[in-house]
This record gives C-alpha cells, structure tokens and sequence, in this order.
C-alpha cells in the first residue's frame, strides 16, 4: 500500500506527452498549444480610425473649441476596408469610418460628436485633437517578430482571436489522449437493457468518459467485460490504440477480482495496488510503452475520486499543462464527521461563503456507492491519515471539484449599481 502523494509521484513520473497534431482554428479553442508563436506581421497592419469622424491635420485646429468651431473642407470619405490616395491638404478633412486606414497627411481623428456638418463639402470642428488622437497605430496589438503565445498554453478565446487576427487557419496543438473505459462485472448491464434481479447498470464507464472528456481527452466506452480471466485477458490485450486504458471493478480482494492478476499476467509492469485512502483504496496502476493502465474501483464513488487524483492530473500533463492538480483550499467543517484512522479520508462536502468563511457541510452518507454524495459535492475535505474525526469548526483543507465555485449566482455589478 502506498500513500496518495507516493501514487501521484508514481503516475506522474510514468506520463508521456502526447505528439503535436494541426488543428483548423474554429476547434482550437480550450486546446493546448504544442508551437510558439511568433507575429508574422504588425498588427493592425495599417494605422486606423478608432472612431466615425474626420480625419485632420491638428495644425489647422490648435483654436478650435465648441465656442469658436474651425471649419474645414471635406474632401472624400473612407470607408472600413476602403483606402484613400488622397494628401490631406492644410485646411481640409477626410471623413472617416471606425477601422479605415488613416489618409496620408492626417495626424488625428476628431469624433463625429465633435462636429457639426454644415453641407458635404464643409465640417465644422469643435475641438482641437492631440496628436495621434482616435488614431490606432500601426502594431498596436501585436509586433511582427515578437513571441506572443508558448508552448502548453491552453487556448482561450482571445488567444484563438489573436492567432485568427495574425491570420493562421490552422494550429499546432497537442493530440487529445485517447483514453478507453472498460467496465468489468458480471452484474452490470448497458444502459436500456430492462434490470433483471442482481443486476445494475454501468453507470462507471459513462460517469469516467465524461471525466475525460472534462479535462481535453477524447474517451472511448468499451463495453463491459465479465469477471472472466479469459474476456479480461482480450479486453486489455485489444486496447494497443490507446494512450490511456481506464478498468473499472474487480481490482478488490473478491472471489471474481482478476483485473489485477491478469494486468500482470499480460505483462504490464504494475507500479502499485492500494493507496491508503478512503474512497478509492483498491486502485491498481501499470504502465507499458507509454500507456497507463488505471485499475480502478468498482464503487461508483471511489472510481471518481481515483480519477480526480489521479487520472485527470495525468491527461492534463500529457496535454502538456504545466497546472495539472485540483486547487485546495482551507475550510471550515460545519459538523463533525468521524473518519477513517491509519488512511487519508476524502470526505464529500458541499462549500458555502459564511462571512469570508467557506463553510464544509458533508453531503449525506459518505458510501462508497452512493454516487449522489459526490453529484452534490462541491469539495472533498481531507482528513489526514492520523486523525479519526474531522471536528467541528476545524479547518481542514479542502479539494476543490469543478468550477462551480468561482461562479456566483449574483451579478458582480448588483452592488454597484448604487456607487453609478
Ligand atoms: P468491485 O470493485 O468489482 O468489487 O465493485 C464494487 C462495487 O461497485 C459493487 O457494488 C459493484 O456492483 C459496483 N460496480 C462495479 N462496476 C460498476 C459500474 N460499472 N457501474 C456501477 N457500479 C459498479
Ligand atoms: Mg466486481
């Protein structure tokens, strides 16, 4: 038996990236980029209007104010995507749209709200405009030559702009791992069957394949595969496309537990079996030629849990993420719980802000089975390997679960609505 910093150590050490592939850029958003990406060109690639107004030479309106407006003659008008070969002549102006290049000879753009058009041809200008005024300059954005994005950078939407705005239609990011769930227990039937007595559905394969796909992998459900040596023998043997291979049950010390001996009988070289927590104790880790095989538990719960602390820090690695493990946070228990001595228990909790304080509440039994414990759950308090109880008012750390949290239910901008 190990403990959960050794069997992380373990699993992490044994990951490989997966390989760089392209991909079109409308699908690289929330992929991890595999290049550095340097500008090609400045961006913008041409001085442009920020706003609808009119393109001026500031020297012909030093004295120009709302009490004496100067006017000048409107000589043409540039529309977005347009151009103009004109000069701009001292006493004149080029109306001008938001994202039209900048005429030759204008060093400013006074807003339309500034102006008041007298006829086509004559505009007058209450304002008198700095310098580069409402004018973008060439490279603003970006600078051709310099490095504006690493490798192992997660692609958010303004990352999957910028590189549209450098106009690359296609990325170099990391592969997806491919990860397969195989469910093995002779009680378990696939979804729409109608349940016979014994029997229960494979919730497992569906709740890991959804795990995965969370975290950027692209999950495959295998079926399930009977406690027989001989079907378990095939199933493993058939998995040689996979990066990852995800077994649920059968890891335990049942009668019909061979997912362990026949991993070994394969030939995978097992790293260990059993980590000293609880949920999740039963966990069985090999690896071969860059796959890792996770042997997980067959208790609902627990194959979660195990996936939360191990597998899914693993695909964020191979997708070459350089934060891969949940946040903790500290907390404050709102009741007791007794737990387990001589393992580090993972209690599930909900969390709540209590005056600056977030509260931990247990979430109901804490059965291995009962997989609504965890739906509810948005932490899972640790409970060190030395303590029996998690007393109230403690402060122990929490694991954070999904996303949830950083959300609010209220508007950021409600409390500011009276400060105007
Ligand atoms: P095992 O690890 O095979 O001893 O299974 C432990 C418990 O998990 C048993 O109650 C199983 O019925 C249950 N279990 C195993 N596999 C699944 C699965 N794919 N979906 C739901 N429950 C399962
Ligand atoms: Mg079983």
């Amino acid at each position: 038996m190990v403990s959960i910093a050794d069997a992380i150590d373990i699993v992490m050490s044994a990951v490989v990236p997966t390989p760089a592939e392209e991909v079109g850029l409308a699908a690289a958003g929330g992929r991890v980029l595999a290049q550095a990406v340097r500008v090609p060109f400045d961006v913008p690639p041409f001085a442009n209007s920020q706003m609808d107004g009119f393109a001026v030479r500031g020297e012909d309106l030093v004295q120009a104010s709302p009490s004496s407006p100067v006017a000048l003659r409107v000589v043409g008008t540039i529309p977005a995507g347009g151009r103009s070969d004109r000069l701009l002549d001292r006493g004149e102006a080029i109306r001008i749209m938001t994202g039209a290049p900048v005429p030759e000879g204008a060093d400013a753009v006074v807003k339309v709200e500034d102006t008041r058009s007298v006829d086509p041809s004559l505009v007058e200008i209450h304002h008198a405009p700095a310098r580069g005024e409402f004018i973008r300059p060439i490279g603003e954005d970006l600078k051709a030559g310099e490095t504006v994005l690493q490798p192992g950078r997660p692609l958010r939407a303004a990352d999957v702009g910028l590189l549209a705005s450098m106009g690359m239609p296609v990325v170099r990011v990391r592969a997806r791992s491919r990860v397969a769930v195989m469910a093995t227990g002779d009680e378990l039937i696939p979804l729409g069957a109608p349940l016979a007595p014994g029997q229960i559905y494979n919730s497992n394969a569906y709740t890991l394949a959804a795990a995965a796909t969370e975290v950027g992998a692209r999950a495959t459900i295998l079926g399930i595969v009977p406690d027989d040596p001989d079907a378990l023998r095939d199933a493993f043997m058939s998995c040689a496309g996979f990066d990852v291979i995800l077994s649920t049950g059968g890891v335990s010390v049942g009668d019909f537990d061979f997912v362990k001996e026949i991993m070994d009988e394969i030939g995978l070289e097992r790293r260990f079996w059993q980590v000293a927590q609880k949920p999740g104790k039963p966990i069985t880790f090999a690896a071969r030629g860059g796959q890792l095989y996770f042997g997980l538990p067959g208790n609902p719960v627990s194959s979660l849990v195990c996936f939360e602390l191990y597998v899914a820090p693993a695909l964020r690695r191979a997708l070459g993420h350089e934060s891969v493990f949940a946040p903790t946070v500290e907390v404050q228990m709102a009741r007791s719980v007794r737990t387990a001595r001589g393992l580090t228990e993972l209690v599930r909790c909900t969390l709540e802000w209590r005056a600056g304080t977030l509260v931990a509440t247990p979430t109901g039994t804490q059965s291995s089975g009962a997989l609504r414990s965890l739906s509810l759950a948005d932490g899972l308090v640790i409970s060190p390997p030395g303590q029996d109880e998690l007393a109230p008012g403690s402060r122990p750390q929490a694991l954070l679960l999904g996303h949830e949290l950083g959300l609010s239910s209220e508007h950021p901008f409600a409390t500011r609505r009276a400060e105007g």
